[in-house]
C-alpha cells in the first residue's frame, strides 16, 4: 500500500485487554478516508494508536513513508499530524484568538503563523466576529470550528479527526464537513475522519473503512460502501 498514511497489521489495546486485531489501511493524499461501525468497534483506539498514545502490540504504522513507532505523541505535530479529539480540546479560558495562536505556537516562522492565523478567520467566519470571546461562550459549532482551526494552525499534512458531529446541528456538521472537503481539495490535505453519523462521513469521504469488534470488515470507496444494503443493515445500522 502506498497511501499518505498506511497500517499495516496493527494490533492494539489497553495493558492485557486487545482491541484492535490487525487493522490494515491506507489513507490516500488529499483524500478523506471515513472509519465507521459501531460503538466500541475501536474507532477512537485507532485515532490513539495512530497518533502514539497506544503503542501497538503488533503491526506497523507508516506516514509519509516512514516508520511513526519511534515518534513520540508530543512530536507528532512536527512530523505532520495533527488531532482534534472528540469533545473538542477547545481550552475554554482563553479566548478564540489565544486558542488560535496556542495551535501555531510551536512554529518558528511568525509571519507564516501570522498569514496562517488570517487564513483561519477566512475559513471560519463566524471566529472572525468573536476573536476576542472566551471559549465556554462559544455555541457547540464555533467550538468544533475552533478546534479545527487550532488544529489547522500546526499546519498539518494529515488531520485525525474524532466524531467531530458530536453534539451538532445536522446544518453545522455539513457546514463543517463541506469545509472539510474544500480544504482536502484546495490544499492536498489528507483527512483521517472517525464519525458515528455514518451518512454524512460516508457522502463527504472518498474512501470508507467499516470496523467490526476491532477487525476492518469492509475497506473500499465511501459511495460503494453507502450504497451496499447488506453492510449497511449489518455493521452501521442503518
Ligand atoms: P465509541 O464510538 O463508543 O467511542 P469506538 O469505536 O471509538 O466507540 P473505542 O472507544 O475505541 O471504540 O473502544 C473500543 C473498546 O476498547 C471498547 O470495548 C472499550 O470498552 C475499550 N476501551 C476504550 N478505552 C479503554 C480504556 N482506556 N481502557 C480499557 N478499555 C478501553
Amino acid at each position: 500500500m502506498s497511501g499518505l498514511l498506511v497500517l499495516d497489521s496493527v494490533s492494539a489495546g489497553y495493558g492485557p485487554v486487545p482491541v484492535l486485531h490487525g487493522v490494515s489501511l491506507s489513507v490516500e493524499t488529499g483524500s478523506i478516508t471515513a472509519v465507521v461501525g459501531a460503538n466500541g468497534a475501536g474507532k477512537t483506539t485507532l485515532l490513539r494508536t495512530v497518533i502514539g498514545q497506544l503503542k501497538p502490540a503488533a503491526g506497523s504504522i507508516r506516514f509519509d513513508g516512514a516508520d511513526l513507532a519511534a515518534t513520540k505523541v508530543e512530536d507528532m505535530v512536527r512530523r505532520g499530524i495533527a488531532l482534534v479529539p472528540e469533545g473538542r480540546g477547545v481550552i475554554t479560558e482563553l479566548t478564540v484568538e489565544e486558542n488560535l495562536r496556542l495551535g501555531g505556537l510551536w512554529r518558528r516562522d511568525r509571519a507564516a503563523a501570522a498569514a496562517l492565523l488570517a487564513r483561519m478567520y477566512e475559513l471560519f467566519e463566524p471566529l472572525d466576529r468573536r476573536r476576542k470571546a472566551p471559549g465556554h461562550q462559544l455555541s457547540g459549532g464555533e467550538r468544533q470550528m475552533l478546534a479545527l482551526g487550532r488544529a489547522l494552525m500546526a499546519g498539518p499534512r494529515l488531520l485525525l479527526l474524532d466524531e467531530p458531529s458530536l453534539g451538532l446541528a445536522p446544518r453545522i456538521t455539513a457546514q463543517i464537513l463541506g469545509l472539510l472537503r474544500s480544504l482536502c481539495d484546495d490544499t492536498g490535505l489528507t483527512v483521517l475522519l472517525i464519525e458515528q453519523n455514518v451518512r454524512s462521513a460516508l457522502s463527504v469521504a472518498d474512501d470508507g473503512v467499516v470496523l467490526n469488534l476491532g477487525s476492518v470488515v469492509a475497506a473500499r470507496p465511501a459511495a460503494d460502501l453507502a450504497a451496499d444494503t447488506d453492510l449497511r443493515h449489518t455493521y452501521l445500522g442503518f
